[in-house]
């Protein structure tokens, strides 16, 4: 059997056309259109293209987009100033402070600064709270589990009931995919576990998966014999095994056996081209959301 493809890089195109729509819609209805700025320190090559591509995107959807870069040398001070100059500017409605930060700054502090209805990473600890309550709560979810879940939604697997393993207990990934999942709501509603570097017997629980999610940044962690037959694969993992020869771009593994792993799985999503793509899309979906709550008050 080979395992249906869950196209990522297919499911952003259609869910950017469709925020496409709706910032036509903000825009014909309150004379707005959504505002972002990425905040980038310094200059670390994968957070340059990171923060590229999510300008770039934002430039497409028709938002007011601004790329703000500081040098590394930025003090904690300013960095915390140039934050509320954003909170308070009625134009913007989504910041994003590029992370990792420099070690002089106070990644918490710079976290906490940024306004929870402005947080499109979601990533405040008011925003991590909401989540956990869940429901109308939720304000802005996290940006890699909420394309988790529009993936698993959008390529129509059933969730409900289903036993979902997470690997991975990281915070920006596997412990809010495991909140959203274990939640009352579409895409949801799973018996969730969740595993770790501290988990006695890896391949015990994820062959119980009907729902396997794989973020833990180990290439080829997870074997194919440690997936149940027509389980979903969802592979989270992003890892540099190389560099292209030719075209001397790295090359990406991701966290699963996927050669051999797409032969006993349902679906998979495959790296690149699978989770990555629906990053980008989620946050700005979130921009979005803010940019109506904001025009409408709420
Ligand atoms: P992290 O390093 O913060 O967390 C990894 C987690 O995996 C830890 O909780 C650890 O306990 C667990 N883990 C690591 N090795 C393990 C092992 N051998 N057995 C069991 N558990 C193990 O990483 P993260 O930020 O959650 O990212 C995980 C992966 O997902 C990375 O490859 C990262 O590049 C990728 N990622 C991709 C996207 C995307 O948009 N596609 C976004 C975020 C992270």
């Amino acid at each position: 059997m080979t395992a249906e493809l869950i196209k990522g890089s297919e499911i952003r195109n259609v869910i950017l056309e469709e925020l496409k729509a709706d910032v036509q819609k903000l825009k014909a209805k309150h004379g707005i259109v959504p505002g972002l700025v990425t905040i980038l320190v310094g200059e670390n090559p994968a957070s340059i293209s990171y923060v590229t591509l999510k300008i770039k995107t934002a430039h497409e959807l028709g938002f007011h987009e601004i790329q703000d870069s500081q040098p590394v040398d930025i003090s904690e001070s300013a960095l915390l100033a140039l934050i509320d100059k954003y909170n308070k500017d009625p134009k913007i409605h989504g910041i994003l402070v590029q992370l990792p930060l420099p070690k002089h700054i106070g990644e918490k502090k710079v976290i906490t600064a940024i306004d929870p209805d402005k947080d499109v990473d979601g990533f405040h600890p008011v925003n991590v709270g909401r989540l956990m309550i869940g429901g109308d709560e939720v304000l802005y979810p996290p940006c890699t589990p909420a394309g988790i879940q529009e993936l698993l939604i959008r390529s129509g697997t059933a969730t409900s009931g289903a036993e979902v393993v997470v690997v991975g207990r990281s915070n920006i990934v596997g412990k809010p995919i495991a909140v959203m999942m274990a939640q009352k709501a579409k895409g949801a509603d799973s018996t969730v576990t969740i595993v770790h570097t501290r988990t006695k017997n890896l391949e015990f629980h994820c062959k119980r998966a009907d729902i396997l999610i794989v973020a833990a940044g180990v290439p080829n962690l997870v074997k194919p014999e440690w997936i149940k037959p027509g389980a979903t694969v969802i592979d989270v993992g992003v890892n540099r095994v190389g560099v292209h020869p030719e075209t001397k771009k790295p090359i990406l593994k991701g966290d699963v056996d996927f050669d051999r792993a797409k032969e006993i799985a349902g679906k998979i999503t495959p790296v690149p081209g699978g989770v990555g793509p629906m990053t980008i899309a989620m946050l700005m979906k979130n921009t979005v959301k803010s940019a109506w709550l904001h025009a409408e008050g709420k």
